[in-house]
């Protein structure tokens, strides 16, 4: 038999479930590949939030300058308009009937706040609220473009105006535009139709172009003029703005979007402001003129605090972290679940296994089903189980076989050194051994033993007269016949030459006497072919209590047995 191969030190460390492997190894992958890719999709939309931000914005100030061109333009083609209708003026620039139509226009266009005809020399004719009437406004720039062409004046102070209307609710001083046309009669400049528009144009259009979230995103406007300084501030309250010389903010791209991608024109980006710390995402817009006169080469500005209108990108990066996690956490969990099938089986297995080991009646390793490999394990062990369970079958019989045959060869060459071979009969060993036994029985229940110490008398000449042969033959008869005549449980061996013992348990020495002169006799009247009549002495003895072992007894036989001989043969005497 192959020797076992020794079984592995248990760790001193116990090593982790499997189960518990594969929920940490999913887990871990697919946090790591959540982290990997919400950084990746969460920093792409953060630039898509940012870029729809900055789309936002700039939408919001594209709006905010196509109407105000647009109001620009129309006010200015109103004035155009009315200053080249012929009829108007045909009853000259003071007729009686234009001050009901200038007045009418004054109350129906909101925020006009003066509407007045100038002759050629810029003496006020008719005006819609008698506030310049005969006053001479040559020097004012709106006549002196406005002689000339259609003309749109960029805002100003007008104090003498101001002084005679309410002032601006933003508590600032009023500041007027100014549209101007020139008047004219049968193709000649008869004079000028001038009108002053108050600013709060300005703020209310713009409030009112705010989006309805502005409030809450911070969005503000602003509006700079050609040369870049600002002319409208939200609420109309720009002093705050000019004191601290706030110019047309330059704009530059938000780092994370890039270089290239706030080019675009017309995107918003990010700028510096005098009033404030942190960055603004800032859009600017250049009015887009209908005509040349209301070009007034102005800037919508929107601004925004970049932390509010960042603000759902950088959540969007946590967000899809958060997102991330929990999604690693529900497939380790998954996996775990998925794993405790697995787990299970080969607890299973593992459990049979050792039972198989113990030997416990009945075990067998069960077919598992969790997975293809497992199941295929489950039944390749089970079958390789099985052949081993018979192979040691096998084995075992194939050992208890040999064992068998071992024993009796040993019973044989136990049987072969114990035996005379010339006569089958005990030799001297197998004497002995049966003699022990018998002597501990006897001693042990008190009960008698006697022997019987047999010699051929003159065998010598047995042998001299008809051959070693005969005297073999002689021997085997006179064994055969003594074995004849004994008990099974009486002991007869051949102790060498022609000389046998007979060993006679519980037999007292008149019982062994009887015996002895029996077989004397029986041997005497048996006659050998070709030898004829064979005698035999005998001497014999009993164990006596005082005998410590069987010696003593041997000796007095034998000593019997000489006196047997020396009495004269063929007989049997008993030494006490
Ligand atoms: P006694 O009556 O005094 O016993 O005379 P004896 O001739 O029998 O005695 P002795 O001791 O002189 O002779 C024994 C003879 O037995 C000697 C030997 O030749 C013969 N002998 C011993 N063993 C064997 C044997 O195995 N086979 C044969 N054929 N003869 C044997
Ligand atoms: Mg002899
Ligand atoms: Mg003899």
């Amino acid at each position: 038999m192959t020797p076992r191969p020794p079984i592995p030190p248990v760790p001193a460390r116990r090593p982790w479930s499997l189960r518990t492997q594969i929920a940490v190894v999913f887990g871990s992958l697919v946090s790591v590949v959540a982290l990997l890719l919400s950084l990746a999709f969460g920093e792409l939309l953060k630039l898509r939030a940012q870029h729809e931000a900055a789309a936002a914005l700039h939408m919001v100030g594209h709006n905010a300058a196509k109407v105000m061109a647009e109001e620009l333009f129309e006010r200015s083609r109103l004035v155009q308009v009315l200053a080249s209708s012929q009829d108007l003026w045909d009853k000259g620039l003071g007729a009686q009937d234009l001050l009901p139509l200038l007045q009418r226009m004054h109350t129906s266009r909101p925020y006009s706040r003066w509407i007045g005809v100038a002759d050629v020399h810029g003496i006020v004719q008719t005006d819609s609220n008698h506030m310049f009437s005969g006053q001479d406004v040559s020097a004012a720039p709106w006549f002196q473009a406005g002689i000339k062409d259609p003309y749109v004046g960029d805002v100003h102070e007008l104090p003498a105006l101001a002084e005679r209307i309410a002032p601006s609710p933003s508590g600032e001083a009023q500041r007027f535009l100014d549209f101007a046309a020139p008047i004219e009669r049968n193709g000649e400049t008869v004079g000028v139709l001038g009108l002053h528009l108050s600013w709060d144009w300005a703020r209310d259009t713009l409030e009112g172009l705010r989006p309805t979230y502005a409030d809450h995103a911070q969005i503000e406007l602003f509006v700079f003029n050609r040369e870049g300084r600002m002319i409208y501030a939200p609420g109309g309250r720009i002093a705050p703005f000019v004191a601290l010389d706030q110019r047309l903010p330059e704009t530059e791209p938000p780092p994370a979007l890039g270089r290239d991608s706030l080019t675009v024109p017309g995107l918003a980006g990010l700028a510096h402001w005098a009033d404030a710390q942190p960055q603004f995402l800032t859009a600017v817009t250049r009015l887009p003129a209908r005509n040349l006169a209301s070009d007034l080469g102005w800037y919508v500005v929107v601004r925004q605090p970049t932390a509010t209108a960042f603000a759902g990108a950088d959540s969007i990066v946590s967000r899809a972290l958060a997102g991330g996690l929990v999604a690693a956490l529900l497939s380790a969990l998954i996996a775990s679940l998925a794993a405790r099938r697995l787990s299970e089986d080969l607890n299973s297995l593992s459990r049979a296994a050792l039972h198989i080991e113990a030997g416990t009646p009945g075990a067998v390793v069960p077919l598992t089903h969790s997975t293809r490999e497992v199941q295929r394990l489950s039944s390749t062990l089970g079958h390789m189980t099985r052949r081993l369970l018979e192979m040691n079958e096998a084995m075992e019989e194939v050992v208890r076989q040999r064992t068998l045959e071992l024993r009796y060869a040993n019973q044989e060459l136990e049987r072969l050194a114990s035996s005379d071979p010339l006569t089958g009969l005990l030799n001297r060993r197998g004497f002995d051994a049966r003699l022990a036994q018998a002597l501990a029985l006897a001693q042990r229940s008190s009960l008698p033993m006697s022997v019987i110490t047999i010699d051929v008398d003159h065998f010598k000449q047995v042998n001299d007269t008809h051959g070693h042969e005969i005297g073999d033959q002689v021997l085997r008869s006179l064994a055969q016949q003594l074995r004849s005549r004994l008990r099974a449980s009486d002991v007869v061996a051949r102790l060498g030459g022609e000389e046998f013992i007979v060993l006679l348990p519980e037999t007292t020495l008149a019982q062994a006497q009887q015996l002895a002169e029996e077989l004397v006799r029986a041997v005497r009247d048996q006659p050998q072919d070709p030898v004829g009549s064979v005698t035999v002495s005998a001497g014999l003895s009993a164990l006596r209590p005082g005998d410590a072992d069987a010696c003593a007894m041997l000796r007095r036989s034998d000593e019997a047995l000489y006196a047997a001989k020396t009495a004269g043969r063929n007989r049997a005497l008993a030494q006490p």
